[in-house]
Protein backbone atom coordinates (compact mmCIF):
# COMPACT_ATOMS: atom_id res chain seq x y z
CA UNK A 1 0.00 0.00 0.00
CA UNK A 2 1.04 3.46 -0.13
CA UNK A 3 2.38 3.42 3.40
CA UNK A 4 5.38 1.61 1.85
CA UNK A 5 6.75 4.70 0.33
CA UNK A 6 3.88 7.75 1.32
CA UNK A 7 5.75 9.76 -1.79
CA UNK A 8 5.25 6.82 -4.62
CA UNK A 9 7.48 5.21 -6.19
CA UNK A 10 9.70 6.88 -9.01
CA UNK A 11 11.23 4.70 -11.80
CA UNK A 12 14.01 6.25 -13.11
CA UNK A 13 14.99 5.22 -17.09
CA UNK A 14 18.69 5.21 -18.77
CA UNK A 15 18.57 8.00 -20.24
CA UNK A 16 17.25 10.19 -17.13
CA UNK A 17 13.42 10.18 -17.90
CA UNK A 18 11.42 9.46 -14.90
CA UNK A 19 8.06 7.66 -14.84
CA UNK A 20 6.30 8.48 -11.15
CA UNK A 21 7.55 12.24 -10.98
CA UNK A 22 5.84 15.38 -11.65
CA UNK A 23 5.61 15.08 -15.41
CA UNK A 24 3.48 12.68 -17.35
CA UNK A 25 5.31 10.26 -19.76
CA UNK A 26 4.21 8.69 -22.99
CA UNK A 27 4.61 5.41 -24.48
CA UNK A 28 3.75 5.34 -28.49
CA UNK A 29 3.97 3.41 -31.54
CA UNK A 30 2.63 0.92 -33.39
CA UNK A 31 0.91 -2.66 -31.80
CA UNK A 32 3.14 -4.94 -33.49
CA UNK A 33 6.44 -4.58 -35.20
CA UNK A 34 6.28 -5.50 -38.70
CA UNK A 35 9.55 -4.34 -40.34
CA UNK A 36 12.29 -2.00 -40.13
CA UNK A 37 11.10 0.46 -42.43
CA UNK A 38 7.88 0.45 -40.59
CA UNK A 39 8.96 0.36 -36.69
CA UNK A 40 12.08 3.33 -37.89
CA UNK A 41 9.64 5.81 -39.29
CA UNK A 42 7.25 5.08 -36.18
CA UNK A 43 9.70 5.95 -33.93
CA UNK A 44 11.07 9.26 -35.97
CA UNK A 45 7.09 9.99 -35.92
CA UNK A 46 6.91 8.99 -32.20
CA UNK A 47 10.16 11.11 -31.35
CA UNK A 48 8.61 13.88 -33.16
CA UNK A 49 5.91 14.25 -31.67
CA UNK A 50 7.30 14.13 -27.94
CA UNK A 51 6.64 10.89 -26.82
CA UNK A 52 9.46 9.34 -24.51
CA UNK A 53 9.22 5.88 -25.11
CA UNK A 54 8.70 3.42 -27.87
CA UNK A 55 6.22 0.70 -28.06
CA UNK A 56 5.93 -1.68 -30.17
CA UNK A 57 5.02 -5.83 -29.99
CA UNK A 58 7.87 -8.45 -31.42
CA UNK A 59 5.57 -11.63 -29.54
CA UNK A 60 2.36 -11.10 -29.66
CA UNK A 61 -0.63 -12.66 -28.04
CA UNK A 62 -3.26 -12.72 -30.71
CA UNK A 63 -6.79 -14.41 -29.86
CA UNK A 64 -6.28 -16.63 -33.68
CA UNK A 65 -3.77 -18.89 -34.02
CA UNK A 66 -3.53 -17.63 -37.53
CA UNK A 67 -2.90 -13.70 -36.85
CA UNK A 68 0.14 -12.19 -37.29
CA UNK A 69 2.38 -13.46 -34.00
CA UNK A 70 5.21 -11.22 -34.30
CA UNK A 71 8.78 -10.93 -35.76
CA UNK A 72 10.17 -12.25 -32.32
CA UNK A 73 14.01 -11.15 -31.90
CA UNK A 74 14.46 -10.22 -34.99
CA UNK A 75 11.65 -7.31 -34.19
CA UNK A 76 13.49 -6.78 -31.28
CA UNK A 77 16.60 -6.09 -32.83
CA UNK A 78 15.38 -3.58 -35.00
CA UNK A 79 13.42 -1.65 -32.42
CA UNK A 80 16.29 -0.86 -30.23
CA UNK A 81 17.75 0.21 -33.37
CA UNK A 82 14.86 2.39 -34.17
CA UNK A 83 14.68 3.81 -30.86
CA UNK A 84 18.63 4.29 -30.41
CA UNK A 85 18.45 6.60 -33.34
CA UNK A 86 15.81 8.83 -32.41
CA UNK A 87 16.65 8.68 -28.61
CA UNK A 88 14.12 6.49 -27.51
CA UNK A 89 13.45 3.94 -24.63
CA UNK A 90 12.07 0.53 -25.84
CA UNK A 91 9.13 -1.07 -24.26
CA UNK A 92 7.66 -4.45 -25.72
CA UNK A 93 5.49 -7.37 -24.36
CA UNK A 94 7.29 -10.37 -22.73
CA UNK A 95 5.30 -13.86 -22.75
CA UNK A 96 6.74 -16.31 -21.88
CA UNK A 97 9.40 -16.87 -19.01
CA UNK A 98 12.13 -18.24 -21.70
CA UNK A 99 11.78 -14.89 -23.90
CA UNK A 100 12.65 -12.72 -20.33
CA UNK A 101 16.79 -13.59 -20.97
CA UNK A 102 17.29 -12.92 -24.57
CA UNK A 103 15.18 -9.64 -23.93
CA UNK A 104 16.80 -7.84 -21.55
CA UNK A 105 19.84 -6.64 -23.85
CA UNK A 106 17.12 -4.86 -26.47
CA UNK A 107 14.91 -3.48 -23.93
CA UNK A 108 13.83 -0.70 -21.49
CA UNK A 109 10.97 -2.00 -20.00
CA UNK A 110 8.80 -5.56 -20.12
CA UNK A 111 5.10 -5.12 -20.68
CA UNK A 112 2.59 -7.43 -18.99
CA UNK A 113 -0.16 -8.10 -20.98
CA UNK A 114 -3.37 -8.04 -20.15
CA UNK A 115 -4.09 -12.25 -20.99
CA UNK A 116 -0.57 -12.81 -19.02
CA UNK A 117 -1.85 -10.37 -15.66
CA UNK A 118 -2.00 -14.12 -13.56
CA UNK A 119 0.40 -15.40 -15.60
CA UNK A 120 1.68 -15.94 -11.94
CA UNK A 121 5.26 -18.07 -12.96
CA UNK A 122 5.66 -15.16 -14.97
CA UNK A 123 4.88 -12.53 -12.66
CA UNK A 124 7.32 -14.50 -9.77
CA UNK A 125 10.04 -14.37 -12.47
CA UNK A 126 10.10 -11.11 -13.71
CA UNK A 127 10.35 -10.38 -9.84
CA UNK A 128 13.53 -11.56 -10.08
CA UNK A 129 14.94 -9.26 -12.98
CA UNK A 130 16.31 -5.79 -12.04
CA UNK A 131 14.28 -4.12 -15.38
CA UNK A 132 11.40 -2.23 -14.92
CA UNK A 133 8.12 -3.97 -15.53
CA UNK A 134 4.30 -2.18 -16.86
CA UNK A 135 1.99 -4.73 -16.04
CA UNK A 136 -1.64 -4.37 -17.53
CA UNK A 137 -4.83 -4.68 -16.18
CA UNK A 138 -6.55 -8.45 -17.08
CA UNK A 139 -9.34 -8.13 -19.42
CA UNK A 140 -11.72 -9.04 -16.57
CA UNK A 141 -9.42 -8.35 -13.67
CA UNK A 142 -10.73 -6.85 -10.77
CA UNK A 143 -8.69 -3.95 -9.02
CA UNK A 144 -8.07 -6.70 -5.96
CA UNK A 145 -6.78 -9.04 -8.11
CA UNK A 146 -4.19 -6.46 -9.63
CA UNK A 147 -2.84 -5.97 -6.69
CA UNK A 148 -2.16 -9.27 -5.85
CA UNK A 149 -0.51 -9.91 -9.00
CA UNK A 150 1.25 -6.55 -8.58
CA UNK A 151 2.32 -8.45 -5.62
CA UNK A 152 3.39 -11.36 -7.37
CA UNK A 153 6.13 -8.93 -8.46
CA UNK A 154 6.96 -6.75 -6.31
CA UNK A 155 7.50 -9.56 -3.69
CA UNK A 156 10.55 -11.15 -5.67
CA UNK A 157 12.26 -7.44 -4.79
CA UNK A 158 11.45 -5.98 -8.09
CA UNK A 159 10.28 -2.72 -7.36
CA UNK A 160 10.04 -1.00 -10.66
CA UNK A 161 6.57 -1.93 -11.44
CA UNK A 162 4.16 0.37 -13.37
CA UNK A 163 -0.24 -0.71 -13.47
CA UNK A 164 -1.96 0.44 -16.50
CA UNK A 165 -5.45 0.31 -16.93
CA UNK A 166 -6.05 -0.74 -20.97
CA UNK A 167 -10.42 -1.58 -20.43
CA UNK A 168 -11.92 -4.52 -19.13
CA UNK A 169 -14.68 -6.67 -20.59
CA UNK A 170 -18.41 -5.83 -19.55
CA UNK A 171 -22.14 -6.21 -21.42
CA UNK A 172 -20.93 -2.96 -23.53
CA UNK A 173 -19.93 -3.89 -26.94
CA UNK A 174 -19.53 -0.48 -28.98
CA UNK A 175 -15.89 -0.03 -27.81
CA UNK A 176 -13.75 -3.18 -27.69
CA UNK A 177 -13.43 -2.86 -23.78
CA UNK A 178 -14.89 -0.54 -21.07
CA UNK A 179 -12.02 2.09 -20.22
CA UNK A 180 -12.07 1.95 -16.79
CA UNK A 181 -10.95 5.33 -15.67
CA UNK A 182 -11.39 5.24 -12.29
CA UNK A 183 -9.19 2.68 -11.74
CA UNK A 184 -6.77 5.03 -11.63
CA UNK A 185 -7.08 7.15 -8.72
CA UNK A 186 -8.65 3.75 -7.12
CA UNK A 187 -4.93 2.68 -7.71
CA UNK A 188 -3.09 5.42 -7.07
CA UNK A 189 -4.96 5.92 -3.97
CA UNK A 190 -4.45 1.77 -2.63
CA UNK A 191 -0.89 1.80 -4.13
CA UNK A 192 2.44 3.36 -3.88
CA UNK A 193 3.13 2.65 -7.68
CA UNK A 194 2.65 4.83 -11.14
CA UNK A 195 -0.16 4.20 -12.71
CA UNK A 196 -0.53 4.70 -16.68
CA UNK A 197 -3.71 4.17 -19.38
CA UNK A 198 -3.80 2.67 -21.99
CA UNK A 199 -7.25 3.87 -23.99
CA UNK A 200 -6.09 2.45 -27.16
CA UNK A 201 -6.93 -1.18 -25.98
CA UNK A 202 -9.62 0.74 -23.69
CA UNK A 203 -11.68 1.98 -26.63
CA UNK A 204 -10.61 0.25 -29.86
CA UNK A 205 -11.51 2.78 -32.52
CA UNK A 206 -8.71 5.29 -32.73
CA UNK A 207 -11.75 8.36 -32.82
CA UNK A 208 -12.04 7.98 -29.08
CA UNK A 209 -8.27 7.37 -27.82
CA UNK A 210 -7.45 11.23 -27.56
CA UNK A 211 -10.71 11.96 -25.19
CA UNK A 212 -10.08 9.16 -22.78
CA UNK A 213 -6.05 9.72 -23.18
CA UNK A 214 -7.19 13.35 -22.23
CA UNK A 215 -9.27 12.12 -19.30
CA UNK A 216 -6.97 9.47 -18.06
CA UNK A 217 -4.50 12.28 -17.58
CA UNK A 218 -7.23 14.71 -15.79
CA UNK A 219 -7.42 11.13 -13.48
CA UNK A 220 -3.94 11.66 -12.21
CA UNK A 221 -2.39 8.85 -14.61
CA UNK A 222 1.60 9.25 -14.92
CA UNK A 223 1.76 8.03 -18.49
CA UNK A 224 0.02 7.37 -21.09
CA UNK A 225 0.63 4.01 -23.64
CA UNK A 226 -0.95 4.19 -26.98
CA UNK A 227 -1.12 2.83 -30.30
CA UNK A 228 0.34 4.68 -33.43
CA UNK A 229 1.19 3.68 -36.94
CA UNK A 230 2.65 5.39 -40.42
CA UNK A 231 -0.33 3.66 -41.98
CA UNK A 232 -2.80 2.50 -39.47
CA UNK A 233 -4.97 0.78 -42.55
CA UNK A 234 -1.70 -1.25 -43.55
CA UNK A 235 -1.57 -2.07 -39.93
CA UNK A 236 -0.87 -6.20 -39.15
CA UNK A 237 -2.59 -5.62 -36.03
CA UNK A 238 -4.56 -2.96 -33.95
CA UNK A 239 -4.90 -0.48 -37.15
CA UNK A 240 -8.51 0.51 -36.20
CA UNK A 241 -7.31 2.17 -32.82
CA UNK A 242 -4.13 3.02 -34.01
CA UNK A 243 -3.67 6.83 -34.04
CA UNK A 244 -2.05 8.39 -37.13
CA UNK A 245 0.56 10.16 -36.68
CA UNK A 246 -0.53 13.76 -37.33
CA UNK A 247 -3.35 12.91 -34.38
CA UNK A 248 -0.66 11.68 -31.68
CA UNK A 249 0.95 14.97 -32.86
CA UNK A 250 -2.40 17.04 -32.02
CA UNK A 251 -2.83 15.32 -28.95
CA UNK A 252 0.25 15.97 -27.13
CA UNK A 253 -0.40 19.96 -27.71
CA UNK A 254 -3.21 19.45 -25.75
CA UNK A 255 -2.03 16.52 -23.02
CA UNK A 256 0.69 19.69 -22.77
CA UNK A 257 -2.01 22.52 -21.70
CA UNK A 258 -3.34 19.98 -19.05
CA UNK A 259 -0.38 18.76 -17.49
CA UNK A 260 3.72 19.01 -17.29
CA UNK A 261 4.57 16.44 -20.35
CA UNK A 262 8.40 14.68 -19.97
C1 LIG B 1 -0.71 -4.45 -26.70
O1 LIG B 1 -0.29 -3.55 -25.97
O2 LIG B 1 -0.55 -4.45 -27.95
C2 LIG B 1 -1.55 -5.51 -26.10
C3 LIG B 1 -1.60 -6.74 -26.62
O3 LIG B 1 -2.26 -5.07 -25.05
P1 LIG B 1 -3.22 -5.86 -24.01
O4 LIG B 1 -2.33 -6.85 -23.34
O5 LIG B 1 -3.70 -4.76 -23.12
O6 LIG B 1 -4.32 -6.48 -24.82
MN1 LIG C 1 -2.37 -3.86 -29.63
Amino acid sequence: GRGFRPEGTRITFPNGVVVGGEEVVVMSGPCSVESRDQIRLSAKQVAAAGCQFLRGGAYKPRSSPYSFQGMGLEGLKIMREAADEYGLLVITEVMEISQIEPMLEYIDCFQVGARNMQNFNLLRELGNVRKPVLMKRGIAATIEEVLLSAEYILSGGNYDLMLCERGIRTFETYTRNTYDISAIPVLKKLTHLPVLGDPSHGVGKREFVPAMALASVAAGADGLLMEMHPNPDKAMSDGAQSLFPEQLNQLMAKLHQLAPVV
